[in-house]
């Protein structure tokens, strides 16, 4: 298990003497948007972090928490003179969220979101983008299977790639700046079109979440005594898939409906392979077994070599 760090100077790096962003605006106060507050706020990243979400109870519970310097009661206040704002939002109210910011976006300023899918947000809030304002889409691929303003922490994007999909032509500054601020939490940035973002989150995040989902409502589906033992002999494969069928339910059904065409795509070359194993077991062909394990056992061990799990850790992040 990763034991979250009080604090992520502590952990990571000394804090920066002078901020990025005068006025780091955040809206949407969950799982990342609070966990970037405090990231920021460790790191001294804003000089100003201002949250807002739509829900009374996550701003006062916000308040409670002491999450950035200030909590606003509207989305157009949060936003007001901020020149870094990142909507943390389901993928699906991205494009609504920047309707209603967009008449107070101050020239200069750059936007972000950090939604799990990148082309549907580009399409989404692009129309909405007022004059001189810089947009950045990025997405941490860190997360936990938590949700809401007391499940973040400073660490989370410790040595976790970040990844942003800037519009071809977008300002060299902007990108620079905001790459500066995911790299100021200790994130490894990494740049590529939302397109082919969308296509490896696909198949590294997604479908990986559609087959979680599933087995986990299959062993829900089995006879009630049976039910009990699934619970009683869960061993590491079952409950990892049941930590991560656990993730919020909305965010999931806007990745889905989101990235549509990706998931089909990979969802599609996913059956034919579990066709031929399922052919494999049906005829004893061990050898085609065998294989197909140990190519799949080399896969783990880059994973591991390249620093994005423990060995020891069984404990599959989410993104
Ligand atoms: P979360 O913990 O559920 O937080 C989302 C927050 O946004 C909720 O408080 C929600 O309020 C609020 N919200 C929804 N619509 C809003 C609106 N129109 N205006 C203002 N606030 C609004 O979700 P999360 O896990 O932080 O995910 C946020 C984003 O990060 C998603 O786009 C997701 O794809 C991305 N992401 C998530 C992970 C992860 O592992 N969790 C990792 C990487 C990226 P209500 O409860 O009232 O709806």
């Amino acid at each position: 298990m990763t034991t979250p760090a009080a604090s992520l100077a502590e952990s990571f790096a000394p804090r920066r003497d002078e901020p990025i962003f005068a006025r780091l605006a955040i809206i949407g106060i969950g799982h990342i948007g609070s966990s970037i507050a405090h990231a920021a706020k460790d790191m001294n990243l804003a000089g100003q972090i201002a949250l807002y979400d739509r829900s009374e109870a996550v701003r006062i519970r916000a308040r409670e928490l002491g999450l950035g310097h200030e909590v606003a009661e509207t989305a157009a206040d949060v936003v007001r003179d901020a020149d870094h704002i990142i909507l943390c939002v389901p993928v699906g109210a991205c494009g609504a969220v920047a309707a209603e910011i967009a008449g107070s976006l101050k020239p200069g300023a750059i936007l972000s979101d950090v939604g799990s899918v990148k082309n549907s947000v580009v399409e989404a809030v692009t129309p909405h983008l007022p004059a001189g304002v810089h947009f950045v889409p990025a997405h941490p691929v860190a997360g936990t299977e938590n949700s809401g303003p007391d499940s973040g922490f400073p660490s989370l994007f410790l040595n976790r790639w970040c990844i942003l999909t800037p519009p071809e032509g977008a300002d060299e500054t902007a990108i620079t700046r905001t790459r500066q601020f995911w790299e100021g939490m200790a994130a490894i940035v990494e740049v590529m079109t939302p397109q082919h973002h969308d296509l490896v989150l696909g198949i590294t995040s997604h479908l990986p979440h559609l087959i979680a989902y599933t087995i986990v409502g299959t062993a829900e589906d089995l006879a009630a005594v049976t039910q009990s033992e699934v619970i009683k002999f869960s061993a590491g494969g079952f409950r990892d898939f049941t930590r991560i069928a656990a993730s919020d339910p909305t965010m999931w059904r806007d990745v889905f409906l989101h990235n549509k065409e990706a998931v089909l795509e990979m969802l599609g070359r996913f059956s034919e392979d579990l066709s031929l194993l399922t052919r494999a077991i049906r005829y004893g062909d061990g050898e085609t077994l065998h294989r197909h394990f140990t190519r799949t056992r080399a896969i783990r061990r880059g994973i591991v070599a390249l620093g994005q799990e423990k060995p020891e850790t069984e404990k599959l992040r989410k993104d």
